[in-house]
């Protein structure tokens, strides 16, 4: 079995970072990518807010992060992880292919994804029902759509759909939104935007063939049903963290993300982690790479004080 410096799971920005800043140190880091280049920023067109990036294209900054990290010496490999054995150093990863690694160190950067409703018709992906505005707002033009949820992502997300659909419905389940108040002012000042309150979807209305024509929604006060008539439901009630593969093995938070101290270490030594898979508060592309970076450095450390550090010509 091949012998690594440093394995790194998840090809984010975070991951990316960290392979970065791994191979800029000679660590020949193998960074395992799982099933999206990418992870969330690929649920995005346009990015506007990642310093020192003038571009807007989502994908253009993915493969620029790429392009980083290979040129510093990191291995990307198109792979799964499967299982990662953290009980005994060095650590061991297993992979969809069969494939194996020994690792000094790890950097889990396997981010989060986006929470479902879990009601009947919630199938319909691609037919009307939807996790990204951006990705799919414009199928939507002169339409009438739904989003669930009221923090920060489902009121933006919601304005953002008024670029393209007639009436944006807002359902959210209590009587105030969670989201911010500069954001929830402009909703409240767009009158394309409207907010149906205390209200759940208890199932979205629709077969493949038509795809989504409705939503049954719930009054929670008066438990009235309304089957309300609609194109699109877009889902942005939070994200849970892709971390599975560490129950048991690091230690988690009460809402599932991995819990890491302000170096970016787990509870595992040698184990680090960066990005949205434990960040529930900014999830911001700019932090991911911070933390990614971070974790990278932390790992440089950790090898040289353990001098474990396996040195170019890596396998053992
Ligand atoms: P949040 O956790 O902030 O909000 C989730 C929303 O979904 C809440 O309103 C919640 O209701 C609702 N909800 C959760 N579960 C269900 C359910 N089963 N059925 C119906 N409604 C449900 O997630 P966000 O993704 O909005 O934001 C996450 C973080 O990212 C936040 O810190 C946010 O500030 C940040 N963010 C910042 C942005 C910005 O600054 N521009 C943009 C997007 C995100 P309830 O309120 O009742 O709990």
């Amino acid at each position: 079995m091949e012998t690594r410096n440093v394995v790194i799971i998840g090809a984010g920005p975070s991951g990316y970072a960290a392979g970065l800043y791994a191979g800029r140190a000679q660590l020949e880091p193998l960074l395992i990518t799982g099933r999206e280049l990418g992870g969330q920023l690929t649920l995005t067109l346009d990015v506007e807010n990642y310093p020192g990036y003038g571009g807007k294209d989502a994908a253009e900054l993915i493969a620029t992060f790429q392009r980083q990290a290979e040129e510093f010496g990191t291995e990307i490999r198109v792979d799964y992880v499967t299982d990662v054995d953290l009980d005994s150093h060095p650590f061991t990863v297993r992979m969809e292919s069969g494939a194996e690694a020994a690792a000094q160190s790890v950097i889990v950067a396997t981010g989060s994804t986006p929470r479902m409703l879990g009601v009947s018709g919630e199938e319909l992906v691609g037919k009307g029902v939807s996790y990204c505005a951006t990705c799919d707002g414009f199928f939507f033009r002169e339409k009438r759509v739904i989003v669930v949820g009221g923090g920060d992502a489902a009121v933006e997300e919601a304005l953002f759909l008024t670029r393209f659909a007639s009436e944006v419905f807002i359902v959210h389940r209590r009587d105030q939104l969670r989201a911010s108040p500069t954001i929830q002012e402009r909703a409240f000042k767009n009158d394309q935007v409207k907010i149906i309150w205390d209200s759940v979807v208890d199932e979205i209305l629709g077969d493949d063939e038509a795809g989504v024509h409705g939503a049954r929604l719930r009054n929670v006060k008066t438990d009235e049903v309304t089957d309300f008539p609609v194109d699109g439901v877009f889902i942005f009630i939070g994200h849970v963290p892709n971390t599975s593969l560490f129950e048991g093995k690091l230690d988690l938070d009460e809402e599932g993300y991995l819990i890491t101290d302000r170096l970016q270490h787990t509870s595992v030594p040698g184990v680090f982690a960066g990005g949205d898979v434990q960040d529930r508060v900014f999830r911001q592309a700019i932090m991911a790479a911070a933390t990614g970076a971070a974790s990278a450095i932390e790992a440089e450390k950790f090898l040289a004080e353990h001098e474990n550090r396996a040195y170019p010509g890596h396998s053992q």
